[in-house]
């Protein structure tokens, strides 16, 4: 039933009109009763006195004879639509223009007599019958009636006519207000449901629009901040899947093209073995030392591969031991000597003694032989890779440097090379490589807590920096020893 938003705010809407109208015809209410009790009092009083002086214009009231009194009072209650009582000292009824209390006892509340006009009373009785009974208001006037004594001459209205007033001056213009307010507040209603719906209608057109595969749709972001907010949230979160789906594309375009160069040597220099091509020894032996490297090539690819997906299904867990850097360069360093004997590349190393990082040793160990070998495999003949470690940023960190004379990055590439299957020239690139080296470096430093930046000027050199957590276990030894660059 009050499903949309509409409704809902209509329904609301009138809960709250209501209820103020409520209040209002309460407060009304208590502030109309005392109104009515003045204008009836005062409507009575008139009436009083100008049937007084109607009495005392047919004679003087003492010795008016009783019949005339009262088919004067009558006239005029009539005249009036009031009702009149004549009363004895005693408050006996004598008179009644409606005859029902002729001979009853009325216990009169008089109040406020006027000094200024003696004889006046006014106040309130309680109906001496139950029907047409509760209390009554009453103005008159006290007379001396030769051998009648004093009586009482009072006009009488009941409280009740009280609610026919209400219903007469206050509920109409009561009506009226709550028809305005309804007509208001459905206006409003729609105002505000169509300021909320719309937006959030279009968000979700968006959803099924990217559900149907308009992969490119977006969310506007209006209407409300709440609804702004969420068209926003939708959209980051559509850029995020798109983004995924696209890294998802793209891995499968970078796994085959990566295994298609590889699976077509093997199969050439296979179908060359087996079809006698590679009939002599030296040719054999050269088609089988292709096919083993190639195979070894694709291998280490899976190999990496598993690897980031471990990051990925965050399975890897990096152990937090101290980790002496010194030895730990030295034997990285070592391990690449023949390499870059081969290459002519001069091998630099200056570490502190006793720098302690917190990590694994083994990865560690990956992340500086990969950087080393990089350095070494794009930095020509006569140049040389420097290996440094220092503690830095006031102690927060320890930060190892590579840094090569090779032939460096250019701008464009430099903010990509951490990137999976990234690679800077794939015609010129190395054997072996997938551009996956520095995608693992930086997940295992990132693993670590640390980071890793690249500087690069082409021609010159490039420089990696990776900053590590220092081991906080013992008194760093190495403080004041900083090794420099
Ligand atoms: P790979 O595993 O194929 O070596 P990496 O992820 O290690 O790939 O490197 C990505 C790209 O960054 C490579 O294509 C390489 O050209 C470039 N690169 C990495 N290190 C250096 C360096 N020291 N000097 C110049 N280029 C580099």
């Amino acid at each position: 039933m009050f499903r949309s938003l509409n409704s809902r705010l209509l329904l609301s809407y009138v809960a709250v009109i209501v209820v103020c109208l409520v209040l209002v015809g309460l407060g009304l209410l208590l502030f109309a009763g005392s109104l009515w009790t003045r204008e009836t009092f005062w409507r009575l009083e008139a009436a009083a006195q100008a049937t007084l002086l109607a009495l005392r214009q047919a004679g003087p009231l003492e010795t008016l004879p009783p019949e005339q009194l009262r088919a004067q009072v009558l006239k005029a209650a009539e005249e009036q639509e009031l009702r009149v009582l004549v009363l004895d000292a005693r408050r006996t009824v004598q008179f009644d223009s409606e005859k029902a209390w002729e001979g009853e006892q009325l216990k009169l509340d008089e109040v406020a007599r006027t000094p200024v006009a003696p004889g006046r009373v006014r106040g309130a009785f309680l109906a001496p019958t139950g029907r047409r009974g509760g209390r009554w208001i009453f103005a008159g006037q006290v007379v001396a009636r030769r051998g009648e004594g004093r009586q009482f001459i009072l006009f009488a209205s009941p409280r009740w006519r009280m609610w026919g007033w209400f219903a007469e001056n206050l509920v109409p213009p009561l009506v009226r207000a709550g028809a305005v307010a309804l007509v208001l507040s459905i206006l409003l209603a729609l105002l505000v449901s169509r300021s909320v719906a719309a937006p959030l209608q279009r968000v979700a057109a968006a959803a099924e629009a990217i559900a149907r595969g308009e992969a490119g749709t977006r969310a506007p972001v209006s209407g409300p901040q709440e609804v702004r907010a969420l068209a926003s949230s939708f959209n980051t979160m559509a850029d995020r899947v798109e983004a995924a789906r696209q890294s998802q594309r793209d891995f499968v375009a970078n796994v085959s093209h990566e295994l298609k160069t590889p699976l077509t040597s093997i199969q050439g220099f296979s179908q060359a073995l087996l079809d006698g091509t590679a009939s002599t020894p030296e040719t054999a032996a050269r088609a089988a030392r292709v096919v083993h490297e190639e195979a070894e090539r694709m291998r280490r690819m899976v190999d990496e591969l598993l690897t980031l997906a471990r990051f990925d299904a965050g399975q890897m867990v990096m152990a937090r031991d101290p980790v002496e850097l010194g030895p730990l360069l030295r034997a990285c360093v070592e391990k690449l000597a023949p390499q870059a004997q081969a290459a002519e590349v001069a091998l630099e190393l200056d570490v502190p003694d006793r720098l302690l990082v917190t990590g694994d040793a083994d990865r560690l160990a990956q992340v500086l032989s990969n950087l080393l070998d990089n350095g070494v495999a794009h930095t020509p003949a006569g140049g040389s890779v420097a290996v440094a470690a220092r503690r830095a940023g006031e102690g927060h960190f320890v930060e190892v440097t590579v840094t090569d004379t090779g032939r460096g990055i250019p701008a464009d590439a430099l903010p990509r090379i951490f990137e999976r299957f990234y690679q800077v020239d794939k015609a010129r690139r190395r054997s072996r490589g997938a551009g996956l080296g520095l995608a693992i470096t930086k997940e295992i430093v990132e693993a670590h807590g640390g980071t890793i930046t690249a500087e690069s000027v082409v021609g010159l050199g490039s420089r990696f920096a990776v900053r590590l957590p220092p081991w906080e276990g013992e008194p760093t030894a190495a403080m004041g020893r900083q090794g420099n660059q």
